[in-house]
């Protein structure tokens, strides 16, 4: 496959049923890569769907969140195996951060993923801080990294995220350190230049061990604008308010703000569902770890924002919390009728 999540402890039909997606630009949702069905439904027949037999039940069937019963057997579009020129930049948000440079980056490449992690220059200063841009470009060079190579940096990387965790602890405990611990864990962990050339699945399941990181986590889907304006000012609204809030002693995030873009889905529950194929969409989410005292709040503040400027809708698959961030938009609605 050429794109698809980057955990790889994630089952064919978890990642399927809840429309998820990888960071390849020019792709849609992964479920749009299957191509039929056999599922067991609630009477205990099975039912095949594909795009011949019916598109509208095929569209539902993509995503279904398990409503139509349980996917025995799916068939995907692959391909032979594929290299890419995986890079890992660190500019400053100063330096980088305009709709031209995304732009560019986003049609000269497979696949655009960009952090903010918050706190990362030293001094409490966002002028001087940084953001991680993963670009991977397709290439028929030879890999730079044996698989051996690869296998020792993913173990290192399950040990270096068990670490995390246990720092991370600290955070929830006292929230005021959350500057100074998020500013090391990105310069001892993150802040790493680098260029190699590493076989698709390898660049796909780039960071491996995150499953040691519990964490609360929001994604919607946003329309990308013309000239990617829009992805440009969601960044910097979150890089501002995460310094006011710090003004304020408030730490609600402490792990990242991430966004990767995708082409719109004709998956009817997709959270990228539009009628032109061609729409880019930035799948902008925030990560926090468990316990993470305002996370609720910033998430709440966040959604109001995305679901009025853009009518963004929520990624399902990464809103555990989205009942409840739903269920206090209602009572502010209500009290304020
Ligand atoms: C650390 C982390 C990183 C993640 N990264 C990404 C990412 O990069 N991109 C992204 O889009 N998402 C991402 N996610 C979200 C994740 O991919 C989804 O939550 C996904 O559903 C998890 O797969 P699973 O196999 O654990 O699902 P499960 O929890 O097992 O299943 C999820 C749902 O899928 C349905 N389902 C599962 N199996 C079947 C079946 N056989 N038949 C019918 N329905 C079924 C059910 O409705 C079930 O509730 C991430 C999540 C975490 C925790």
């Amino acid at each position: 496959m050429d794109a698809a999540v980057v955990l790889n402890t994630v089952t064919t039909s978890g990642i399927v049923s809840t429309g998820c997606h990888g960071a390849r630009c020019a792709n849609s949702t992964i479920p749009e890569k299957v191509i039929s069905f056999q599922i067991v439904t609630a009477n205990g027949e099975l039912r095949e769907f594909s795009d011949e037999i019916d598109p509208v039940e095929m569209s539902a069937a993509r995503i279904s969140f398990g409503l139509l019963g349980i996917i025995y057997k799916l068939t995907f579009i692959v391909e032979p195996m594929f290299n890419l020129i995986m890079k890992d930049n660190f500019p400053k948000i100063s330096d980088y951060w305009k709709p031209e440079n995304l732009k560019n980056d986003v049609l000269n490449n497979d696949s655009v993923e960009v952090f903010y992690w918050p706190f990362n220059a030293a001094g409490l200063n966002e002028k001087n801080d940084k953001l991680w841009v993963k670009t991977c470009k397709r290439t028929n060079l030879n890999v730079t990294e044996s698989q051996i190579e690869e296998q020792f940096g993913s173990a290192f990387q399950n040990l270096e995220l068990e670490f995390g965790d246990r720092v991370y602890q600290h955070i929830v405990k006292f929230p005021e350190s959350t500057p100074y611990i998020t500013h090391f864990l990105f310069k001892a962990g993150v802040e790493h230049e680098s260029e190699k050339i590493i076989q698709a699945p390898d660049a796909i399941h780039y960071q491996n061990g995150i499953d040691h990181i519990p964490c609360m986590d929001l994604e919607f889907a946003i329309k990308i604008n013309n000239d990617f304006s829009n992805v440009i000012d969601e960044i910097n609204y979150i890089v501002k308010r995460i310094y006011e809030l710090a003004a304020d002693k408030k730490y609600p995030l402490n792990i990242a703000a991430e966004f990767r873009i995708n082409k719109a889905s004709k998956c009817l529950l997709a959270s990228t569902y539009d009628e032109n194929p061609d729409t880019y969409y930035c799948l902008l989410e925030i990560l926090s770890i468990n316990g993470t005292q305002g996370f609720l709040d910033f998430s709440i503040e966040l959604s109001e924002r995305w679901m009025k400027k853009y009518n963004a809708q929520p990624h399902w698959a990464k809103c555990g919390n989205m009942f409840l961030v739903l269920f206090h938009m209602c009572v502010n609605i209500w009290e304020n009728v």
